[in-house]
């Protein structure tokens, strides 16, 4: 197994400089044909995804690698246990998002790099995505409402984009509200 720490931008009360760094990074393109390189940068962003319980998606930059790779549950939601078959998640190479369609929708969103806080975040309910699959194959698909929520978070992960950019409501525990309030709020 090849699986990686999850970088976070910051653990408990401390902000990680570096892993800030890697995830407001834009990544680059990975080269297609899949060369032994992107293989084994897939597999470590695959083994990841399924070292871990707690998250539907992840995206390259999460665990250091700053190509255009994510992976992410695209069923079975509801299931106490992760399906591990490889129907149901996906995995996209430099995926582009070619249609937006609907109502902008808002919910709350969590990700994995940013833990114990949630955002309100607006995302289009249907999308069109262009991609590699993890062979390299040109692919085209179409996602709706969570799975295109999720798609869309992590393709902004791709640009350095977090739910912390967007402009919806902003909520942390009590806690930890001191080390929140001075992240966040620091004007004041
Ligand atoms: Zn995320």
């Amino acid at each position: 197994m090849s699986e990686q720490n999850v970088l976070t931008l910051w653990s408990e009360e401390l902000v990680n400089e570096d892993a800030v760094k890697t995830l407001r990074a834009s990544c680059d393109d990975l080269a297609i044909p899949v060369d032994a390189k992107g293989t084994e940068q897939i597999k470590m962003l695959v083994d990841t995804f399924f070292s871990r319980d707690d998250g539907v998606g992840l995206a390259a930059p999460q665990i250091g690698i700053l190509k255009k790779v994510i992976i992410f549950r695209n069923k079975g939601f509801e299931k106490r246990e992760w399906s591990k078959e490889p129907d149901d998640y996906d995995v996209l190479i430099n995926p582009r998002i070619t249609q937006q369609r609907g109502d902008l929708v808002n919910a709350l969103e969590g990700c994995l790099s940013c833990p114990d806080v949630q955002v309100e975040v607006a995302r289009f309910p249907e999308i069109k995505v262009r991609a590699y699959d993890a062979k390299g194959n040109k692919i085209s698909k179409r996602y709706t409402d969570y799975v295109a929520r999720i798609v869309q978070h992590e393709i902004d992960h791709l640009e350095g984009k977090l739910i912390l950019d967007h402009d919806g409501a902003l909520y942390y525990p009590k806690a930890k509200q001191a080390f929140f309030d001075s992240l966040f709020h620091f004007e004041e």
